[in-house]
């Protein structure tokens, strides 16, 4: 036996039921040239579940590939394949992992071929980088394509205008595509059927983040987070599956919260709860468990993060809405975390940091993602200005492992934890 392999993560039955969903997801993904199914590929900001699903159609997300792929540390190579081939190191790693993913034969995590989509339905929600991504997919498979323009909420409000703008490419362009593809007639029932399913998984998924709110929190909203959004901001939005894994995790959540305990850990229940974080950015994935442990092993709990906000905004009270369809999924777009200036996204920030009764933001800013890592800077010193708490600021990558320097990100978060130390003595000395 290798006694230097690592123990394998410890799962509640929530996490056993989201990888049995994924396998099955990537199952049927894989499995379509033999059911005859249909393939949309989409992203995950913006993405259209309920009525991509009504059609029977199914979906495929390749951020979350790369994610896939970046966890299994499959995604260094595929990213050096795509440089080979002439794409840029400044270009966004997610990118360059489904570019490499395709040229090592698109392996889908299950081992089995993904099939090429029938159609690629942007859902442009903020960043440009969607747009160039889609055009190299539209090169390499000849498919059909169709664009949902969602403009950006550069006043921080959505106006009546962009939502009338939205419903009316939904119902000309998104609908008619999606016939053309599927060979089915839309049918509105259906839709409001799937949103009333996904109002009430957001319902709880809300109910969970908030749950970090008590000071001991029973949840990491960062990295357990980006568990706890899985389903929700992938294919299962407006499903069954849904609504009984975020029962499940509730009522897990609900458990650790009565038994007084703070976050499960790949390591099992965490220890003492000595630090409180806010967190701007994506986690790191080729070294998640190595970058979470930095974390755990100091007691710093994140209460919450704006990279769980990205494939929707929950707790600010929106709520996918059967009783008016189009228009609830034209919110929706228009309020990803990723179509908001960013006089909204600091403002995100100080409301958590309060709310969350945090001690400190820490930013991990993203090296290949040029649409959200600029501006960050002057969102952590606004936020110090707000709210009197100290910032830092890291940088890593989502799927390069190149990017990820375990030794200096560890030294800064130390220094960090040590920093906000003395800022706790100081103030109680005031006091
Ligand atoms: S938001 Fe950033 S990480 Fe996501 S696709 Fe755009 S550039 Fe890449």
């Amino acid at each position: 036996m290798n006694t230097a392999t690592k123990p394998e993560a410890i799962k509640d039955a929530s996490m056993l039921k989201q990888k049995e969903m994924i396998a099955r997801n990537y199952d049927a993904l894989t499995g379509a040239p033999e059911s005859g199914k249909k393939i949309v590929s989409t992203f995950v900001p913006g993405n259209l579940n309920e009525l991509i699903s009504s059609f029977g159609l199914l979906n495929n997300l390749p951020e979350i590939n790369a994610i896939n792929n970046g966890m299994r540390k499959q995604s260094g190579g595929m990213i050096m394949d795509a440089e080979r081939s002439g794409h840029s190191e400044d270009v966004c790693t997610y990118v360059k992992a489904d570019i490499g993913m395709m040229s090592k034969g698109n392996i889908a995590p299950n081992g089995k071929v993904m099939p090429p989509p029938n159609l690629l339905l942007l859902s442009y929600t903020g960043c440009f980088t969607f747009m160039k991504w889609f055009e190299l997919l539209r090169k390499e498979y000849n498919c059909d394509t169709v664009m949902l323009q969602v403009p950006y909420t550069g006043d921080g409000v959505i106006t009546d205008n962009m939502r009338k703008f939205v419903v009316k490419q939904l119902k000309e362009e998104v609908i008619p595509a999606l016939e053309k593809t599927s060979g089915v007639k839309f049918d509105i029932d259906l839709l409001r059927e799937n949103l009333a399913r996904s109002a009430k998984a957001e319902d709880d998924l809300v109910w969970v983040l908030e749950s970090a709110k008590n000071v001991r929190s029973p949840i990491d909203a960062y990295f357990g987070g980006v568990y706890y959004i899985g389903p929700i901001f992938t294919a299962f939005r407006g499903t069954q599956d849904a609504i009984e894994y975020y029962q499940l995790l509730r009522s897990e959540i609900e458990q650790r919260l009565k038994d007084g305990l703070g976050p499960i850990t790949p390591e099992g229940d965490m220890g003492e709860e000595k630090y409180r974080l806010v967190v701007e950015g994506p986690p790191n994935w080729t070294s998640f468990r190595e970058f979470w442990k930095m974390f755990y092993d100091e007691g710093a709990v994140v209460v919450a993060s704006t990279y769980t906000k990205v494939g929707g905004v929950y707790d600010e009270g929106f709520r996918h809405d059967p009783t008016n369809p189009l228009e609830s999924l034209a919110d929706y777009c228009l309020g990803c975390y990723t179509n908001r200036n960013m006089p909204s996204r600091v403002g995100l920030i100080e409301k958590y940091m309060n709310e969350y009764q945090a001690d400190g933001l820490l930013i991990n800013s993203i090296k290949s993602c040029n649409s959200f890592s600029a501006g960050q800077l002057m969102m952590m010193n606004e936020i110090e200005k707000r709210t009197g708490k100290p910032g830092a600021f890291i940088e890593t990558d989502l799927v390069d492992p190149r990017y990820f320097s375990a030794a200096n990100v560890k030294n800064r978060l130390e220094s960090y934890f040590q920093m906000l130390d003395q800022k706790r003595r100081s103030s109680r000395k005031t006091a």
